[in-house]
């Protein structure tokens, strides 16, 4: 560490008026007293940053910086009103002015030029920050909570740096060995959950549960010490990769977790869900609201493509995985280039409404741990065209018969696809959204710069966000019942997407005697599910009602549009492997039903020569 800040210091100019150097993460922030070197010091950081390959902020010593009525006065005068500023307020301990609004760019400016100003009249970092297009709770909490947090945070990211810049100083004592253990997702779809080891550092990738049976990762391996577990990387916000997180933080756990901006606000989403479904089925949920707390309290956000260190030895750089909001590819590089390893998590490598095909353009790739959710040959999926074609030709005959249509739905991720589907063909029949799928689609607005190219034009230049459509309405619990006594065709998008309860059970047992009406399955139906059960053609189903079971018949038009999916299908999951530059040396086979991870493993050895292998839970491999 030493090293790094002496360094440092020889760089800068005599009269820069360092008043206080501290850590925050793998970046190092500076507080200067002299604001003509806060006006100005971007190049000469700049040159910093390229040589010593750190990220370096410079930030005003609080005594600089000119007061709040007068600056917020100031901003409004230099930002137009189309920028639509929601707020302003102060982070003084980070010398920063956070601006929420409905159109940043406006506030950064042509060329950053609006941006600059405010920053050299007032003396305080702009922070910018879009204000969700919906109203979103959850995204207002996440940042109250990190906002209200700033002197726990600025101690803790500091700490967080000490400990990998000393390490950094270790790098006269090389690192001869890197290995994984499987905790998680060995031949399973459910629970990922993987130890990176190197001699100095100790890294989880992931950590969920397993939907369903609801059994944890194995965290009593004996390769893992909590104690000297360095920080968590956080793929995406499914259950099955980020259920489990929160219960590391119950358990005395202070280490970071990095994940995604808006990956860290749909997690809080997804766990306090789960503790609520526990709840409602009689059981202890695992943690509670403010284990969830504690994860975003140690949350570190990274954008895709910002490298980081993040533990000694390990420098994580996050990629587009295109699963999900936020989702993410994680690319481990090891040691002084002693190894890289991909992580892909749940991805797809194909286009979809919502995102552009996952990244593939590492620099060097040695080992893949790869997904296989559909690893088996005939896991074929028909072309995009083909399956919108299809998805709307079930929707408009069934509302040309006046009947109503139940979209069973994950709330993060199909029920986004499904509406930007419906609003691209511009659908004229009102669409009901239930359940969470509301507030997931909220925060799909605060971060419009994650979804795909085309659709960030449409939003930002544009002005046209399928999410805002018209056509969308909120369903509280309370306006339930009407919808559901309506006369009128209308399309419902409800949880839970395997009709294990929900919202959408309420609407299957209203709709399901009426033979116009049409239940159509987009995402995946887990083996066991009433879901699965459906599809495959059981016409009768058990239900629970005040005590007593009966039987519901459904004689409703029952049909499932293939290919909808966040996952690769057998043929991406191939190509991707075959585009990634170099050729990787192994390809390590998870989250797959045991056939698919053997057959896909099977076959990627005989197409490119490469070693592959499907690991059982507990085993662990020597990469290096
Ligand atoms: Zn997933």
């Amino acid at each position: 560490m030493a090293n790094i800040l002496r360094e440092l210091q020889e760089r800068l100019p005599a009269d820069a008026a360092i008043t206080e150097v501290k850590f925050e993460g793998s970046q190092i922030i500076l507080y200067t007293k002299n604001k003509d070197f806060f006006a100005t010091c971007e190049p000469v950081i700049k040159g910093i940053v390229r040589q010593l390959k750190k990220r370096v902020e410079v930030r005003p010593d609080i005594s600089i910086t000119v007061d709040a009525e007068q600056t917020k006065k100031i901003i409004k005068e230099l930002v137009p009103e189309e920028a639509g500023i929601k707020e302003i307020y102060f982070e003084p301990e980070l010398g920063k002015v956070v601006i929420e609004a409905t159109k940043p760019g406006l506030i950064i400016g042509k060329g950053g030029e609006t941006y600059r100003k405010i920053k050299t009249q007032t003396n305080w970092l702009p922070k910018i920050e879009r204000a969700p297009a919906l109203q979103s709770d959850i995204v207002r909490a996440v940042r109250g909570l990190l906002h209200s947090e700033i002197d726990y945070r600025k101690k803790f990211l500091n700490k967080v740096g000490q400990k990998i810049a000393t390490a950094l100083d270790l790098s006269d004592k090389p690192n001869e060995w890197f290995r994984i253990s499987f905790l998680g997702s060995g031949r399973q779809v459910g629970r990922s959950c993987i130890l990176a080891q190197t001699k100095h550092s100790n890294v989880l990738m992931d950590c969920g549960i397993w939907p369903g049976v609801d059994e944890p990762p194995y965290l009593d391996a004996p390769e893992l010490h909590m104690d000297a577990l360095d920080a968590v990387i956080v793929s995406h916000s499914h259950l099955d990769h980020v259920g489990y997180l929160p219960t590391l933080y119950k358990n005395g756990f202070t280490g970071p977790n990095y994940v995604t901006e808006p990956a860290r606000d749909l997690n809080v989403l997804l766990c306090l869900d789960y503790i609520d479904v526990c709840q409602k089925n009689g059981r202890d949920p695992p943690y509670n609201k403010k284990d969830v707390e504690r994860m975003v309290k140690h949350s570190v956000s990274l954008g895709y493509g910002e490298v980081s260190d993040i533990a000694p030895n390990l420098r994580l750089t996050m990629q587009p995985a295109s699963h999900l909001l936020g989702s993410a590819l994680s690319h481990l590089h090891v040691g002084d280039g002693l190894h890289n390893l991909l992580y892909t998590g749940d991805f797809k490598y194909g286009p979809t409404r919502l995102f552009d095909p996952a990244f593939t353009d590492f620099s060097r790739v040695e080992t893949v741990i790869m997904e296989s959710t559909y690893g088996m040959p005939q896991d074929t999926m028909p072309n995009r065209q083909d399956v919108e074609a299809n998805f709307m030709k079930y929707v408009m005959t069934a509302m040309e018969r006046k009947g109503k249509v139940i979209i069973p739905s994950f709330a993060v991720g199909r029920s986004q696809e499904t509406m930007a589907i419906l609003a691209a063909h511009s659908f004229p029949y009102p669409v009901y959204l239930d359940g969470m799928v509301y507030d997931a689609t909220a925060i799909h607005t605060a971060y419009p710069e994650y979804l795909s190219r085309y659709l960030q034009r449409e939003i930002l230049h544009h002005g046209k966000n399928p999410f805002v459509s018209e056509v969308f309405h909120k369903v509280s619990p309370k306006e339930r019942a009407g919808i559901i006594d309506s006369a009128d065709p209308c399309v419902v998008i409800a949880t839970s997407g395997m009709l294990i309860g929900g919202p959408a059970m309420e609407y299957l047992r209203a709709w399901s005697q009426d033979d116009k009406n049409l239940l159509l399955f987009v995402g995946y139906q887990a083996e066991g599910t009433p879901g699965r059960r459906i599809q495959k053609g059981q016409r009768e189903l058990p239900i629970h009602e005040s005590g007593k079971t009966r039987v519901m018949p459904i004689r409703m038009q029952i049909e499932t549009v293939h290919g909808m999916t966040g996952h690769s299908s057998r043929t991406q999951l191939v190509n991707f492997i075959q585009r990634l530059p170099g050729r990787p040396e192994r390809v390590i086979l998870n989250h797959g039903e045991p056939r698919a991870c053997a057959s896909l493993a099977k076959d990627l050895h005989r197409l490119f020569r490469v070693e592959t292998v499907a690991p059982r839970n507990l085993d662990v491999l020597r990469l290096r």
